[in-house]
């Protein structure tokens, strides 16, 4: 398994291939065969499920290169976590990635949530919990607290992978990384929060 420059090197270099719009990787059929033997990922990404962000095209990768979660706001909950420990500990990769993205539905509900100081109840519930810190943080009345709020979610996101038991000790190895980014729905540029 590679280094974790290298795997971030790797995935940023296929969202410049999406960008520049000469993606190397197609789906069909040929690629899945290929593909099919064990698999060994490089990285495993966190994103968010909005139909606009399908993180293995705007990575331009193929079968079996990375893993991939998405939940409504890149919201951890046990089995995420579990399903990145797993891929951390049993497949070695080096690379944890969470994308965030502009006007994302789920940060969107949070702040209503704490404007109209109502839950929206039900499992949604969840996810708003999970993201009001963030909202709270960059202040609810705040005219950007869309976007600060997004950027903000993922920083306290990769923080909350850092401190996960599991991972922190392959990250004090020097064997992984975890790193936070954003998307842009117009450009389709990927960029990276913090180094
Ligand atoms: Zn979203």
């Amino acid at each position: 398994m590679g280094s974790p420059r290298a795997a971030l090197a790797e995935l940023l270099a296929g969202n410049r291939r999406f960008v520049s719009g000469q993606p190397m990787h197609g789906h069909d059929v040929t690629a899945a065969a290929a593909a099919s033997g064990d698999q060994q990922p490089y990285a495993v990404l966190l994103g968010c499920i909005d139909s606009r962000v399908p993180l293995e095209a705007i990575f331009d990768q193929t079968f079996g290169s990375i893993c991939v979660i998405r939940t409504g706001g890149h919201v951890l909950d046990r089995a995420v976590l579990g399903s990145i420990e797993y891929v951390v500990g049993e497949l070695g990769v080096p690379l944890v990635m969470v994308l965030g993205h502009e006007r994302c539905g789920a940060v969107a509900s949070a702040v209503d949530a704490l404007r109209g100081g109502r839950s929206p109840g039900g499992a949604l519930a969840h996810l708003v919990d999970q993201i009001a810190p963030a909202v709270t943080e960059v202040g609810v009345d705040d005219p950007r607290v869309h976007p600060m709020a997004v950027r903000r979610h993922v920083l306290r996101t990769v923080a909350a992978l850092r401190a996960d038991d599991r991972l922190a000790v392959p990250i004090a190895a020097g064997r992984l990384t975890v790193s936070g980014a954003l998307y842009d729905l117009t450009t389709g540029e990927v960029t990276l929060l913090e180094p």
